[in-house]
């Protein structure tokens, strides 16, 4: 579903993303950990184009990312993205932040928006804070509704860089809770975190990068048991 061939990225002299490939299947979970700095985030952003690319190629279901107007705004539809900031319009009720995105982009008919958003806030277990402002509610909620408001525009793939890294211990479990469940009903997801036990329990396939270089793809057995380079050996020896 989403195949990434020989890219590379420079930002001036440092080497972002070193000739990388990567190829996630429909319905695969792909969890990429790795060391601060590695490039995560950049892998990330590339693929809903927040970031160029100087060689390669980077596919969404066959057909090459557009670089810019209306071809990219309907990628941009396709690929939803879920931060570590949960980045909610303020000044919108949460409703209204599900809604937006496919009354205004998808053209859908605002009751029709409504209605799916109510199911998918239901669904993330939000659904009794329709009303109010993305401030009346804890992170973890809040983040919820992130992920509600990017499966509203029914996206092919979700990416996900860092969800649960600004919330209290707390509140994590109930966002990794709403990943997990959304992994097992099939969604193609590229998950960027550090939670291990998300690792073990939902992904597919685990991959390490360092200095901006895929080091490393496996499943997440045998990459935790049995790494294979002296990078990952020594990444899982701090955090473990
Ligand atoms: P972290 O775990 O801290 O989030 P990361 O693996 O996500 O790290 P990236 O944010 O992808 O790492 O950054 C990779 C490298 O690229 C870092 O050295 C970073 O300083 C650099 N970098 C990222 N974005 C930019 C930018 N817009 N301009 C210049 N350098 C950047
Ligand atoms: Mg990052």
């Amino acid at each position: 579903l989403v195949v990434l061939s020989g890219v590379q990225k420079h930002f001036g002299q440092l080497h972002a993303l070193k000739d990388i490939e990567l190829t996630v299947k429909r319905g695969e979970v792909v969890v990429v950990i790795g060391p601060s700095g590695s490039g995560k985030s950049t892998l990330c952003r590339t693929i809903n184009r927040l970031e160029t690319i100087d060689e390669g190629t980077i596919t969404l279901d066959g057909k090459d990312l557009p670089q810019e107007g209306k071809a990219l705004a309907a990628l941009r539809a396709e690929v939803g993205m879920v931060f570590q900031s949960f980045n909610l319009f303020a000044h919108k009720t949460i409703l209204e932040n599900v809604t937006l995105g496919p009354v205004k982009v998808r053209g859908v008919g605002k009751a029709d928006a409504e209605k799916r958003a109510r199911e998918l806030l239901d669904r993330v277990g939000v659904g009794h804070q329709a009303a109010k402002y993305p401030a009346q509610l804890s992170g973890g909620q809040q983040q919820r509704v992130a992920i509600a408001r990017a499966l509203a525009m029914e996206p092919k793939v979700m990416l996900f860089d860092e969800p649960t890294s600004a919330l209290d211990p707390e509140m994590i479990k109930e966002v990794l809770d709403v990943m997990v469940d959304l992994a097992q009903q099939g969604m193609t997801m590229i998950v960027v975190t550090h939670e291990m036990g998300f690792a073990r329990t939902a992904a597919d396939r685990v991959v390490f990068m360092a200095d901006g270089a895929i080091v490393e793809e496996n499943t997440p057995e045998e990459f935790f048991t049995h790494p294979s380079s002296d990078r990952a050996k020594d990444f899982l020896g701090k955090i473990l």
